[in-house]
């Protein structure tokens, strides 16, 4: 088997001006970055405003193992075998990181012979959308130091400074660090810390704003720390939200590449599914349904944290609903719920697939709460054995849930045609209600406490007296009335990571409560989430390398 590099070196990709052509776009909507990447002018909204939107499809998984499940290759793959069964299929995905591309996770643009290419540039540099949300992060801690600089006329509280300096790399020497050394030239001293790009509030808002006016609106909401009184700081009193959305002015814009066998994606924003939402940007979403019959979109992580949150959050604010799921299941996932080890995840074993399936059978439930209709697709690794399969299928069946064999990743749409065909099947004629867990205007314990009981399956939650105080904080400035972003462990439906399968008899304990009031959302902690990423003993980076005529080897 080649690896995906080789795999997407070997395709032969068609202009960007085809792929836009073949999917509605007009030349003057169309802004190239080369041959083979686009933005797409927010123009075109106002000349489709009036087509119906297509359906779409929201591809999740279970509880993942660290590996990932295969969504991204999942719905990629999708898209390729609906175009092949002659539908009008679009994709809508995250963009990636660098920090995962150099670390152990590898890139987000699928697998196999599903992948979205020119994947070296999706994985690396893109269209910069990265470097726009860093400068756009940056120019505020700027401003912030340099408003306590000037006199301080606000009255910054500079031992309660939130807002932090980002990078898009995995760095952890720069968690935690003193800025303002040097003497009276050079500012105030105070602690200060660094996160990756993607967990920034910036990242959540490009990627929940719907309009340039709407981001500009959201950098001023946003809360950057405490004056003396105890009063929230927002941005529009330093007044920079103007300069931070110019940053963004192409930023904010879609991305369209293709898949290898040429349905278009559009590769847009990609906020960490941790600590933010996880999912790409409405706009992206907006403009595939507008351009598709069928969107294809995922959510990360297992569908208890993921989406769960592009259903309370990214769907409240983009005014979307999905008409169908596909989840996302592996034979090793399950076989680790069953109770495997990790090593021991090659050695054939049904019966612990069988055990692993009550993991899969909460997540099902989940989105059968949300009212959703739901297709379990097998992503079908080289190592299964036809006896796990057909435990998972007997499984499937007789919990009463559509099931199919996803072979995607090795054959690239054409093994994916019967997920195809289902999936069309499901979303013709759907007419689904929107449903949320929780009420917005409730008081954040009760939204938690929704989530917990309803999707994660424990008894309730525990606040420490930290949390307590930052929620009493929040009702007390008008803070409290927005959806909650649930920050846990993707590896337990629990938030404790060794809790595997469908744990039952637990509570979550939320540690830290802070407003991402820019964003709209409420962070809720039940851990301590890493927001600044460190390097692996042995980081990928050491693989890759360039060649004199600038080909790249080793990048997966
Ligand atoms: P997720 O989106 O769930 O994180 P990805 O689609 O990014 O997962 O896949 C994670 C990794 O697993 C990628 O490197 C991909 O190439 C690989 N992968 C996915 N499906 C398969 C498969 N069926 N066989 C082998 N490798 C796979």
């Amino acid at each position: 088997m080649l690896s995906d590099i080789e795999i997407a070196q070997q395709n032969v990709m068609e202009p960007i001006t085809t792929i836009a052509d073949n999917c509605g776009i007009k030349p003057e909507e169309l802004e190239q970055y080369g041959h083979y990447k686009a933005k797409v002018s927010l123009d075109i909204f106002n000349r489709l405003k009036d087509r119906p939107d297509g359906k779409l499809v929201l591809v999740t998984a279970i509880t993942p193992t660290p590996a990932g499940e295969g969504k991204s290759t999942t719905s990629i793959g999708l898209g390729q075998a609906l175009n092949k069964i002659g539908k009008n299929a679009i994709i809508a995905l995250r963009e990636p990181s660098l920090g995962p591309v150099f670390g152990i996770k590898g890139g987000a643009a699928g697998g196999g012979y599903a992948q979205v290419v020119p994947m070296e540039d999706i994985n690396l540099h893109f269209t910069g959308d990265m470097h726009a949300i860093t400068a756009a992060n940056n120019l505020l801690a700027a401003m912030i130091d340099n408003h306590v600089h000037q006199g301080n006329e606000l009255r910054i509280d500079v031992r309660q400074v939130s807002w932090r300096r980002v990078m898009d790399m995995n760095d952890r020497a720069l968690r935690h660090v003193t800025v303002g050394l040097g003497g009276k030239v050079c500012g105030f001293p105070r602690e200060d810390g660094f996160m990756i790009t993607v967990a920034s509030e910036i990242m959540a808002i490009l990627c929940l704003a719907t309009s340039l006016e709407d981001l500009k609106r959201r950098f001023g909401n946003i809360v950057i720390g405490c004056n003396l009184d105890g009063d929230p700081v927002y941005v529009h009193q330093l007044g920079c939200e103007g300069a931070m959305a110019m940053l963004m002015k192409d930023a904010i814009k879609p991305n369209l590449v293709q898949t290898l066998e040429h349905t278009p994606a559009i590769v847009h924003g990609g906020p960490f599914a941790n600590i933010a939402h996880g999912c790409n940007s409405i706009l992206a979403t907006k403009l595939a349904l507008k351009l598709g019959d069928i969107v294809i979109t995922e959510a990360g992580f297992g569908a208890d944290l993921g989406a769960e949150k592009f259903l309370d959050i990214k769907c409240h604010y983009g005014d979307i609903y999905p008409d169908a799921v596909v989840l996302v299941a592996t034979i090793r996932a399950l076989k680790m719920h069953g109770g495997v080890a990790k090593k021991d995840l090659g050695i054939e074993n049904p019966k612990a697939v069988g055990e692993g399936f009550v993991n899969l059978a909460k997540q099902v439930e989940n989105m059968r709460a949300f009212g959703l209709p739901v297709l379990v697709a097998i992503n079908k690794f080289a190592t299964d054995t036809p006896a796990e399969i057909d435990m998972l299928l007997q499984k499937c069946d007789s919990y009463g849930v559509d099931v199919t064999l996803n072979e995607c990743w090795e054959k690239g749409g054409a093994g994916g045609i019967d997920m195809a065909k289902q999936v069309a099947a499901m979303v013709e004629g759907t007419d689904i209600k929107p449903v949320m867990m929780y009420d917005v205007n409730e008081p954040i314990p009760t939204k938690i406490e929704k989530v917990v009981q309803r999707i994660y399956g424990g008894n309730g939650v525990e606040f420490t007296p930290n949390a307590k105080k930052q929620i009493q904080q929040l009702e007390a400035w008008g803070l409290d009335k927005l959806p909650v972003c649930m920050a846990k462990t993707q590896y337990s439906l629990s938030d404790d990571p060794t809790l595997l399968g469908a744990p039952k008899d637990f509570t979550i304990t939320v540690q830290d409560v802070r407003v991402a009031n820019g964003a709209g959302f409420i962070v809720c902690q039940t851990s301590n989430i890493m927001v600044m990423p460190g390097l692996p003993k042995k980081p990928a980076a050491l693989a890759m390398d360039v060649t004199e005529d600038g080909k790249i080897t080793g990048l997966f």
